[in-house]
């Protein structure tokens, strides 16, 4: 990467060195612990830190030029040949900046946003993308107004196609990342429950995933989750509607599955296959392919693309325990709609005789909470033997199970070590285990136990 001094110059009031010999920077950052040689560094005010405050470490760690608030005071310490970027605010500098080379670059940007999937669907197009040209993809969840102008500064000169994920916890969020980047083309994943509590409802979470197609380039496609209403009520001709259902715009065919994955047909790409788990997964793979192939990428490489995808670790990721038993960790987060996609998947396996749902706390879902947490029980049938809950909130969920069935056993632990110790005995080779949990919970943790006890 390489972001030169004009490039910087363009969104500066003024520079404190008049440099005879402009330079250009390796790469930006905004933090001193991590930043590498010949950077330029940007001081973020936070709530906690500011960013100015570290300067002289800044300077130590090799950075070659920084920018500056301008009604902050240039301390002494700085030497007069260290090249300064005045500007009124460093976040929305840093914003502007970003624009600025994603319009120098000028790859194609698709802008990925829903309540669950993002990062699989990102991990699906860029796997997908490879093929056909230099991709560049958000890094682990780098999604919001910092994160995003980062990874747009953090492509390479020559990259042809960049995936972005944009995530939000209110109004204006999407607004801000999808005009910043201007996609060439947008895709909604879904719209589950997550951040009801700032958005108040599910049509509000609509609302604000909506905001992605604010900045989208003239031209540009939004495919959306086109069995779910709230965001079919968008169509218009610039709109795609992806999904099991006949309405569809583009119509998932023929699903099948098997041990090696999901097998399914869309009529414009032709028979396409995904390693994976979850029939939620046919359909992101599905949103993915067919935003490829609306921006010209061949019916082979997306085949090819898909076949060979890796997702993120924690999402529906297959291992073998210690006995034998199949471990399915989907343990990286959760939500109710998220939830009832995992157990989907377990209950789609066949070959085993106990399944367990080991289900923890799901947070963050605002004054409805329990009632969300008892909406799961009514996914918890036949093929599933038992079902362990885990935490103050997952004992919602098993608290209505054990009311409405006795066909079922029910267990409960109030910590993730105690689970383990529950879960230990049940273990052997016609076992297939789910883990599924709010992040702060930490469920994967039973892994650690169950391998010391061994
Ligand atoms: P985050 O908001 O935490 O960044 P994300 O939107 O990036 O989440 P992923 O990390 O891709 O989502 O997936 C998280 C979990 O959501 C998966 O493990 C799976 O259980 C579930 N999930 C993925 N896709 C869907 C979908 N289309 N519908 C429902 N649930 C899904
Ligand atoms: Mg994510």
């Amino acid at each position: 990467m390489s972001i030169s001094h004009q490039l910087v110059q363009t969104i500066a009031k003024a520079t404190r060195v008049n440099d005879a010999n402009p330079t250009s920077f390796l790469s930006v950052s905004i933090d001193t612990r991590t930043l590498k040689q010949d950077a330029l560094y940007i001081p973020i005010s936070g709530e906690r830190f500011d960013g100015h405050h570290f300067i002289d470490k800044a300077i130590k760690a090799g950075a070659k030029a920084s920018l500056w608030q301008e009604d902050i005071p240039v301390p002494e310490s700085i030497p007069q040949d260290f090249q300064l970027y005045y500007v009124e605010d460093t976040l929305q500098a840093l914003q502007l900046l970003a624009k600025q080379y994603r319009n120098h670059v000028n790859p194609k940007v698709i802008a990925v946003t829903g309540s669950n999937g993002k990062t699989t669907v990102k991990d699906m197009l860029s796997s997908i993308l490879t093929f056909a040209g230099t991709t560049y993809k958000t890094q682990g969840n780098y999604n919001n107004h910092i994160g995003l102008p980062l990874t747009i500064l953090g492509m390479q000169e020559d990259c042809q196609y960049l995936i972005l994920e944009m995530g939000m916890s209110g109004y204006g969020e999407i607004h801000l990342l999808s005009t910043l980047s201007e996609p060439d083309a947008a895709l909604i994943t879904n719209i589950g429950e997550s951040h009801m509590e700032q958005l108040g409802s599910r049509s509000g979470i609509a609302k604000a995933k909506a905001e992605i197609r604010d900045g989208l380039v003239s031209g540009g496609i939004l495919y959306i989750d086109g069995d779910e209403p709230l965001l079919t009520a968008l169509s218009d001709e610039t709109v795609c509607s992806v999904g099991f259902s006949e309405t569809n715009r583009i119509q998932i065919k023929q699903i099948r599955s098997d041990s090696a994955g999901f097998h399914f047909t869309l009529d414009s790409i032709g028979d396409l296959s995904i390693p994976l788990l979850g029939k939620h997964n046919v359909k992101n793979a599905s949103l993915a392919a067919s935003l490829a192939a609306g921006l010209g990428v061949s019916s082979e490489h997306i085949q090819d693309g898909l076949k060979q995808v890796e997702i993120s670790s924690m999402r529906l990721e297959r291992s073998m325990g210690m006995h034998g038993e199949l471990i399915i960790n989907d343990a990286y987060n959760a939500s109710p709609t998220s939830m009832e996609a995992s157990i989907e998947a377990l209950k789609e396996l066949e070959g085993f005789t106990t399944y367990i749902a080991v289900l923890g706390d799901m947070y963050e879902l605002g004054e409805n909470e329990k009632e969300l947490h008892e909406r799961i029980s009514r996914s918890i049938q036949a093929p599933i033997t038992h079902l362990l809950t885990v935490g103050q909130k997952g004992k919602w969920i098993s608290d209505v199970v054990s009311k409405e069935t006795t066909d079922l056993q029910i267990l409960h632990a109030d910590t993730v070590h105690a689970a383990a110790v529950l879960l230990k005995p049940l273990l052997d080779k016609k076992t297939a285990v789910l883990l599924k949990a709010s992040r702060g919970l930490k469920l994967e943790q039973i892994l650690n136990d169950l391998d010391e006890s061994g």
